[in-house]
């Protein structure tokens, strides 16, 4: 990636701190530093971080420690790079009295208090009247909506999952055991050039199924069993995101029921979704036909979320929080129905928002006509 998209970027982020009254901001979550700067790096945990950008009116930092210094000067080239060797604390005071900060936002969502109190003390150290101001993520306002690039990242990272998907689905039969399966697909990923699993493969069988983020374990597929797997890579920096639900042999009637049913709600849903469409309202179409089929008990979660730099963001679709779709959003379109002591179906596609309806991304289909 050139660095063109980083600096339009920063213009788009300054106009939010503009519009929201501030005059700096602080930024702490790893996508959000990527998205703006272009630097990698990943935190180890929440409380220990691989650095942070400072975004003003007129100047960037990226603040890291010596461990990063090399990686943060090749990958964000454009930032003022500041390294600390006592933490953060050490340097702020002094970077706020040259930037001559009044009004400092942060990721309200994200920043740990211990962190929080550090930035507050450092900026009023500098300036006794300035502010902290907890704010929303104005970063993922800006991610919400993908460009070309990171479409075809997407459609990079996707490909790659169907295929891991693919190459397994014909391999599928009664006596594997679930992490077996949960381990080649994660190995296949990697192998398929991916910086990583998206998030930690399921492979959830027979009655597992009714658990919607199973732990694969030691149970062995039965005869009959649906078979939940949602998997994804992370390619390129960019998620996907993926479910099907595979089928031992003959399903039995409710199985057959639930997945018809599971379908007929996505394939519902999909239809619904178009540019100025409300989330909410999109949700309530896939919940409509699993209400109606007497399963609205048993859909618990939201149909589903963004996907890009992370694999679950801005936009949720689900009952609460509406969002108007936009074109150029990538949403998963996930119904499921899940029956405690039995099992479960959930199928999981990606999509692109456009102005008059939606792309589907996915091109594998391993469904069943039931
Ligand atoms: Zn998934
Ligand atoms: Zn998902």
């Amino acid at each position: 990636m050139g660095r063109q998209p980083f600096s339009s970027r920063l213009d788009r982020f300054r106009q939010l701190l503009a519009r929201d009254g501030l005059d700096a901001f602080i930024i702490a979550v790893p996508e959000n530093r990527y998205y703006l700067s272009g630097y990698k790096a990943e935190d180890m945990a929440l409380v220990e971080s691989s650095g942070y950008l400072l975004v003003a009116a007129d100047r960037q930092l990226l603040l890291t420690d010596f461990r990063y210094q090399e990686e943060a000067a090749a990958e964000a080239p454009d930032f003022e790079l500041l390294i600390y060797t006592e933490g953060l604390d050490q340097v702020l005071p002094d970077v706020f009295s040259s930037l001559g900060t009044e009004r400092l936002g942060f990721e309200k969502d994200f920043l740990t208090y211990k962190r929080y109190q550090d930035v507050e003390s450092a900026l009023l150290s500098a300036r006794a009247s300035a502010k902290v101001v907890p704010s929303e993520d104005l970063t993922q306002e800006l991610r919400i909506i993908k460009d070309d690039e990171e479409i075809e990242l997407i459609r990079r990272s996707l490909r790659l999952t169907e295929d891991v998907l693919h190459s397994i689905w014909g391999d599928l039969r009664v006596g594997l055991k679930e992490q077996d399966v949960a381990w080649r697909i994660e190995r296949e990923i990697r192998e398929g050039g991916a910086e990583s699993v998206s998030f930690p493969p399921i492979v959830a069988s027979g009655p597992n199924a009714s658990l919607p983020h199973a732990v694969p374990g030691n149970r062995v597929i039965a005869e009959g069993d649906g078979v939940i797997l949602d998997l994804g890579s992370r390619l390129g920096q960019y998620c996907s995101d993926m479910t099907r639900t595979w089928i031992a042999g003959k399903p039995g009637n409710r199985l057959a029921d639930i997945y018809r049913i599971v379908r007929e709600a996505q394939l519902a849903a999909q239809e619904a979704i178009r540019g100025g469409e409300e989330s909410v309202a999109v949700d309530g179409v896939a919940r409509g036909v699993i209400e109606k089929a007497g399963y609205g008990d048993l859909f618990g979660h939201g149909l589903g979320h963004g996907v890009g730099l992370a694999v679950h963001e801005k936009p949720g679709l689900r009952k609460r929080q509406p969002t108007v779709l936009q074109p150029n959003m990538v949403v998963t379109v996930e119904p499921g129905i899940y029956i405690p002591g039995y099992g479960g179906v959930r199928l999981e596609n990606m999509v692109r928002v456009t102005e008059n309806g939606c792309e589907v991304l996915n091109r594998l289909d391993c469904f069943y006509d039931l």
